[in-house]
């Protein structure tokens, strides 16, 4: 079965509002593509002007990050329902960084995706292993639970629509990229796991990206793979050559 690509960048910590809307305005024609699902994760002060200046154009706007819960007393939250009022058609749920630095932990991914899953948002739900647990051999029994875990109580309905994105914590943002095989056999395991969990369709149905150092000269390469369905992409997201990382989703 051929999935559609999908291509996010997540801005992380970066872009004003105003830059924000600059950065819109200088990637549109550049991401400009009937062929590829394409999606800027952008920090929550600039989802509404993001929204409005890509209205009219093939970019869909992501969060980076929502609340479990509904409404109420968790101060400096955001909840599902402010994104889907703002515009949001993806959220980015248990990324790496999320993990190391906001005590994220598996439940309250699972939490999270669903909640999304609930209200209608994709979630891009991320895992990926450390360089010490790739040395010691354990990635896949790794990736296995973090999977695992996330997708506890969603149906195989709502698993085929949402995104996962595997992405080595040591090759994000280092300039160090998982090699292509690398990558390939640790997406395609956790296809596996969805047929296991699920079945042959839903495996065959989600999507599931690479995320790590991808940039414009390997992209093309990477998303080539049976298994690789797109990318997440930090800091290249932020430049020009975001758009040579389409193009290079468009090849084969
Ligand atoms: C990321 O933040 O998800 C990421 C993959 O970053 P980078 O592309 O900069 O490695």
């Amino acid at each position: 079965m051929s999935r559609r690509k999908i291509v996010a960048g997540n801005w992380k910590m970066n872009m004003t509002p105003t830059e924000a809307v600059k950065l819109i305005d200088t990637l549109k024609p550049l991401v400009a593509s009937d062929d590829v699902d394409v999606v800027f994760c952008v920090p929550a002060i600039d989802i509404i002007p993001a929204v409005e200046a890509v209205k009219g154009t093939n970019i869909a706007i992501g969060a980076e990050n929502l609340y479990f819960e509904d409404k109420g007393a968790f101060t400096g939250e955001i909840s599902a329902d402010m994104l889907l009022d703002a515009g949001v058609k993806y959220v980015i749920i248990g990324h790496s960084e999320r993990r190391e630095y906001f005590a994220e932990t598996d439940e309250t991914v699972n939490k999270k995706v669903l909640k999304a899953i609930e209200k209608g948002l994709t979630p891009i739900v991320c895992c990926g292993e450390t360089l010490t647990q790739r040395e010691q051999g354990i990635t896949i029994d790794w990736i296995r639970q973090q999977m695992k875990i996330a997708f506890l109580n969603v149906s195989a309905a709502d698993a085929a629509k949402c995104v996962i994105a595997y992405e080595p914590i040591w090759a994000i943002g280092t300039g160090k990229t998982a090699t292509s095989d690398q990558a390939e056999e640790v997406c395609k395991a956790i296809r596996d796991l969805m047929r296991e969990i699920y079945d042959d369709a839903t495996a065959e149905a989600i999507r599931i990206q690479y995320g790590g150092s991808v940039n414009g000269g390997n992209a093309a390469e990477l998303f080539a793979k049976p298994d690789i369905d797109g990318g997440l992409v930090g800091g290249a997201s932020l430049k020009e050559e975001f758009g040579d990382i389409i193009a290079g989703s468009t090849c084969c």
